[in-house]
């Protein structure tokens, strides 16, 4: 692929963060984009040209329908300088599945891979170096066409944004609180849950909401059918520490394919935890806590890596998880994968891709 190029004159260049650790998330963008358009015959120009807005038609597919899907991945920078992704090929393969569940037109592995890979090379010095920060990278697809009609858009806008970010937990690994809606859902059997698509965060916002009104971070969704068996956090999936084992529902269609949750179902055995793939309903949650056999409660998702969960809210009720404070293997888990994303931990399984 030939990416045509359009540099911002370094006199114009934007200053960079002043402390990384205080960045806050997806508000900072570096100094250029790629974009790449697709027109009935396949995708072209691609581009690497000063970050700008979009122009489009107020007609444009995006704005009407929702054609668009998106990615979500961290550059870190190693203490030997390298430019570390972390299985970039699944979020490649990923994008792909969401485009065709979306009736949109596939971008080829290695066009992404190049892509990201030329961005990043450019925008190096926007990578901060401090352990826990990184290059958040926001690969975007959306309908352009303009067009009122409902149909596929025949016009598609590929691009990449890129936006330093700090540590995701600010004071230290803290827990935090999740509320469990027995009304509202995230997706149905059938739809588009295990898509990357923005619909799926629109239609979530409103939950969110009420969450956060009750101080509650985010929220645990349920199965859309009986508001019973649990399937997963705002952008993260979810896992229990349960007699000793590590389970998380079982992918059916309605949850997203995490990344991070593939790699913690893949590391924990090696760390000596047994896992299982299963349905677990919200009331087998609350007794296990009751029992004291659920010991522990994470989130696993790129922007966090690790999320403890201290307490859930159900049905009016709260429910404390170990003391409200982190658990061992949260702790292990998160150290385990982020000394693998820096570079720190030997790679034994192949994961991290160096970009430079
Ligand atoms: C992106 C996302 C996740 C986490 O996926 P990762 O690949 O681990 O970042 C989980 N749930 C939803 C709804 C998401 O959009």
């Amino acid at each position: 692929m030939t990416i045509s190029r359009e540099l911002t004159a370094k006199e114009k260049l934007k200053p960079l963060f002043d402390d990384p650790l205080k960045l806050s998330f997806g508000r900072n963008f570096t100094d250029h984009m790629f974009s790449m358009d697709y027109c009935g015959s396949g995708w072209h120009n691609p581009s690497i040209k000063p970050f700008q807005p979009l122009v489009l038609s107020p007609a444009a597919n995006v704005f009407h329908y929702s054609q668009e899907v998106f990615e979500g991945q961290k550059a870190y920078k190693s203490k030997k300088n390298e430019i570390l992704l972390f299985r970039p090929q699944e979020n490649a393969r990923r994008l792909n599945r969401s485009l065709q569940r979306l009736c949109m037109p596939e971008i080829p592995e290695e066009m992404f891979l190049e892509a990201e890979c030329e961005l990043l090379k450019l925008e190096e010095r926007w990578i901060p170096t401090q352990m826990g920060t990184s290059l958040y990278m926001r690969p975007t697809v959306i309908g352009t066409e303009a067009a009122l009609g409902v149909k596929p858009s025949n016009e598609y806008l590929f691009y990449i944004i890129l936006s330093p970010v700090g540590p995701y937990f600010k004071e230290g690994f803290n827990p935090i609180g999740l509320w469990v809606s027995d009304t509202y859902s995230r997706a149905g059997s059938g739809g588009t849950g295990e898509a990357k698509t923005g619909g799926n965060y629109a239609g979530s916002l409103l939950a969110t909401r009420e969450a956060t009104q009750k101080g509650y971070s985010q929220v645990l969704w349920l199965d859309a059918g009986e508001h019973r068996f649990v399937e997963e956090v705002g952008a993260m999936n979810i896992f229990f520490i349960l007699d000793g084992k590590l389970v998380t529902p079982e992918l059916g269609g309605t949850i997203l394919h995490g990344i991070t949750r593939k790699s913690v179902l893949e590391l924990a055995p090696e760390l000596g935890l047994a896992v299982e793939e299963r349905r677990i309903a919200i009331e087998e949650v609350i007794d296990e806590i009751h029992s004291g056999k659920l010991t522990e409660i994470f989130g696993a998702g790129t922007a966090a890596v690790i999320s403890p969960v201290g307490k859930i809210a159900f049905q009016g009720r709260e429910y404390i998880i170990n003391g409200n404070q982190t658990g061992p293997w949260a702790q292990k888990l998160f150290a385990t994968l982020t000394g693998i994303q820096y570079g720190e931990i030997e790679d034994k399984h192949g994961w991290v891709y160096k970009v430079k």
